[in-house]
């Protein structure tokens, strides 16, 4: 077994750019070959587009090989192999791992992994953790109901690979697992933005402060953008005394950016991963920072269900810096600021949820939680945002509202229906929120 040192490579982690490229290069032609070679799904994909292995010889020549998306993988599932369908690169016994997406954006999608692949992944998350300041002295809890979603298994994972003790906190509730993290004196957790907030707040209602009551001195976020927005994330780290580092990552793809402790953006893992941005119009690589774009993305040493320019439809947008940490894997600013599908428009002005939570979160006043609510009042869009005050901040209410306003202006240029509502009124979640809900559609099918 490796030590948690190992998990710093300077080999792999400092390689100048133009190594880092041969790399990618060699790795994505190994996983080309791979897929042609062992997938009908991607072998007829390949061939309808004029391509074999021997055909990619440059990073330019990536550019050609056919993207995938969500829909074509729920196209052939259900069929054999069963139920993965010709995209499974490997005898049906050899899968070891089943998950699926959420299905926030449609019919789930089912993915396959062998004992190597999943091994592989946790490798992956393994730099993440080191990075982020994780040793085999670490106790971690994982607040997460262990489900058919991968959200925090691959945590679980890689902080024993890593050698920490990591204590599974799967179907307490969370009055329960704060007391047991008290307990046994956790040193780290994993879990949503929503839910570390949601957890200080019941924490505090038991009495329990932390970080005069509880150990828990780092905090991984993923499945929400929060740990990228800096309102969000300095409402967490001040909740807890803690500090909150982001990490990105899904199903399909695996785990493939986070934050190192200078938190200066999410690293990408260009040694497990390539990462290709794309102008979302005119599908033209967008290689310098400042533009955003959506990720195209491809997953080197996946095997049984190779996901190989996956048109991943998030915005994201290279950082102009680089790490003090030393690390050449490139930095993307902002994290993932949203998905090509949840951009809207709204009273004709594209809008990005993210923007509105960065706005709330940074009105000290308000309460972690909010909800936006976008219906259509006859012809036109309406945009109504509920918060809550946080007691004892009532009579400023005025104030505070001259200001949410002046700010989601310059920040979405848009006017709401603000509603204030009584602390602990607007919902709770234990994983992912949904704050966001466009009803406009809706009403005009059933209406
Ligand atoms: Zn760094």
């Amino acid at each position: 077994m490796k030590t948690a040192e190992q998990y710093w490579n300077p080999v792999l982690e400092t390689l100048p750019r133009e190594k880092l490229q041969q790399l990618q290069l060699k790795k994505f032609q190994k996983i080309f070959k791979w897929a042609y070679e062992n997938s009908p799904f991607y072998r007829k994909l390949y061939k309808g587009a004029g391509l074999e292995p021997g055909d990619i010889k440059t990073l330019d020549d990536i550019r050609k090989v056919p993207k995938i998306e969500k829909s074509m993988m729920r196209s052939i599932q259900g069929k054999d192999p069963f139920p993965y369908g010709d995209i499974l690169s490997v005898p049906l016994n050899q899968v070891t791992e089943y998950r699926q997406t959420s299905g926030t954006t449609g019919q789930p999608v089912y993915q396959a992994d062998t004992w190597q692949d999943w091994d592989g992944g946790t490798e992956a998350y393994c730099y993440a953790l080191y990075a982020q300041g994780y040793r085999d002295s670490d106790r971690l809890f994982v607040p997460f109901g262990y489900n058919i979603f991968i959200a925090f298994w691959t945590y679980h994972y890689a902080g024993e690979k890593l050698g920490c003790e990591v204590v599974p906190g799967g179907v307490l509730n969370t009055e329960a697992r704060i007391l047991k993290m008290q307990e046994l004196r956790a040193t780290g957790m994993g879990a949503t933005p929503t839910y570390v907030l949601g957890m200080a707040e019941t924490a505090r209602k038991m009495g329990i402060e932390p970080p005069k009551d509880l150990f828990i001195r780092k905090i991984t976020v993923a499945g929400e953008p929060g740990g990228s927005l800096p309102a969000t994330r300095k409402r967490m780290e001040d909740a807890w005394g803690a500090k909150v580092y982001d990490q990105v990552g899904s199903t399909e793809i695996g785990h493939w950016g986070w934050e190192c402790q200078y938190q200066s953006g999410l690293h990408v893992n260009e040694a497990f991963y390539l990462i290709e941005i794309e102008d979302v119009d005119t599908g033209e690589l967008i290689t310098g920072p400042g533009r955003r774009g959506k990720m195209v993305v491809t997953t080197f040493d996946r095997l049984a269900q190779p996901c190989i320019r996956f048109d991943s439809k998030d915005l994201i947008q290279w950082s102009p810096d680089t790490c003090e940490c030393g690390r050449t894997f490139r930095l993307l600013k902002g994290g993932v600021m949203g998905r090509v599908d949840t951009i809207t428009k709204v009273k004709g002005v594209l809008l990005a949820p993210a923007s509105i939570e960065e706005v709330v979160r940074g009105v000290p006043e308000l309460s972690d939680e909010y909800e936006v609510l976008v219906t259509k009042k006859g012809d036109l869009d309406d945009i109504a945002l509920k918060v809550e005050l946080i007691p004892g901040q009532e009579s400023n209410v005025d104030a505070i509202k001259a200001r949410l306003v002046d700010q989601l202006r310059v920040k979405t240029g848009l006017g709401y229906n603000l509603e204030f509502h009584k602390y602990g009124t607007l919902p709770r979640y234990d994983s992912k929120a949904k704050r966001f809900k466009d009803l406009r559609h809706k009403e005009q099918t059933s209406g």
